[in-house]
């Protein structure tokens, strides 16, 4: 079988790479371009095209994948938002993804987003490399003892709980169902009791119509006073200007974003002024308690290999003709 791997970057090379000695009857080619109409006919005499998050997989660029003889999408990331899945089903094209690769990636993440958020690590960072030791503006607060909040409670959300219960924390979560593995230290509580009653609230539900905007100024206003707040799951879950006002009514200690909203129109990559003007990351990045980060999360050596595994065991399930779980 053979596959096109769009939006490479240098390191999805190296871990295919590697991972691809396990799977001799695949071969892969790798191009820079992302996938959408445009580029979707490079995929001509592939079997396969492996796209990502950031890729545009409507309904223009599964009609010509069809066109093309592509018979299988392999996302290599959990969501498939991006996926037209009619269309799919019309040219009976097989989309296949990674459920969950590092939960304890994402989760791990967002807790160095609400320390670096809560101790100003990125200021102390600075004020250090330029001979300044003082530690006006540094002042945070313990975590041992106060309430985590956590919103979701799957995979990533669970992987959350395990490490604030391992600060010494209490740990509530809103969920709209339990997961009975975290019962012995993990209390479900309505979203209204989370918000006012967390220290540290952080967001591992998935961007559905339910959720969008799930935190505004109305929830913002719930929460406490000095609340932190951290978003490493989906940025549409957080209505940006809303947070801004809540940022100037100065509710939040910190807040720690791995997403935001704007993500998909590429803001940082075309740095246009024009851009940068309108932007309300950027409004958001003025703020000396926000710390935003790229969409990291995911981004550990474990979570790597674990996607390559997975997306090659989808392209053999799909060869053999077995069902899976990855199916979308
Ligand atoms: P999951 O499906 O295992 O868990 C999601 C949980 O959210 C489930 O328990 C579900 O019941 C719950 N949920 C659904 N609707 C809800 C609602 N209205 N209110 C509260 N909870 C609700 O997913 P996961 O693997 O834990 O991933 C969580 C999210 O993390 C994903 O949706 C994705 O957006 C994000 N993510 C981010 C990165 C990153 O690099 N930052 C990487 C992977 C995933």
């Amino acid at each position: 079988m053979n596959i096109l791997f769009y939006d490479t970057k240098t390191y999805d090379q190296a871990s295919f790479t590697d991972t691809l000695k396990d799977f001799p009857n695949i071969t892969m080619e790798f191009t820079k371009s992302d996938l959408d109409p445009r580029t979707a006919a490079l995929a001509e005499g592939f079997d396969a095209v492996c796209a990502f998050v950031s890729s545009d997989v409507g309904t223009k660029t599964l009609d010509i994948l069809h066109a093309k003889g592509v018979r299988l999408v392999l996302m290599r990331c959990a969501g498939f938002n991006n996926v037209d899945m009619e269309t799919a089903r019309k040219h009976g094209i097989r989309v296949m993804r990674v459920p969950g690769y590092s939960p304890e990636a994402v989760a791990e993440h967002a807790m160095a987003l609400a320390l670096a958020a809560n101790r100003r690590l990125y200021k102390a960072y600075n004020k250090v490399r330029e001979n300044d030791f003082s530690l006006s503006g540094l002042m945070g607060f313990n975590f041992y003892q106060k309430t985590a909040g956590i919103i979701g409670t799957g995979k990533i959300g669970a992987a959350m709980c395990r490490i604030c219960h391992g600060f010494g924390m209490r740990v509530i979560a809103y969920d709209v169902y339990e997961n009975p593995s975290l019962k012995d230290f993990v209390e479900y509580v309505s979203l209204d009791r989370l918000l006012e009653e967390s220290d540290v609230i952080s967001l591992h539900c998935p961007l559905m119509d339910s959720t969008y905007h799930m935190i505004n100024i109305d929830t913002i206003r719930q929460m406490k006073d000095g609340v932190i707040l951290v978003n490493t799951s989906r940025g549409a879950l957080v209505k940006t200007d809303d947070l801004i006002e809540g940022i100037r009514l100065h509710k939040f200690a910190g807040v720690g974003l791995d997403v935001y909203e704007e993500e998909t129109n590429n803001v940082f990559e075309d740095r246009s002024d024009e851009i940068l003007e309108h932007s309300t990351t950027a409004r958001l990045l003025s703020f000396p308690n926000v710390m935003i980060t790229s969409h990291q999360g995911f981004f550990t050596r474990e979570a790597l290999s674990a996607i390559a595994e997975t997306t090659l065991q989808n392209a053999m399930d799909f060869e053999a003709g077995n069902p899976s779980q990855n199916d979308v």
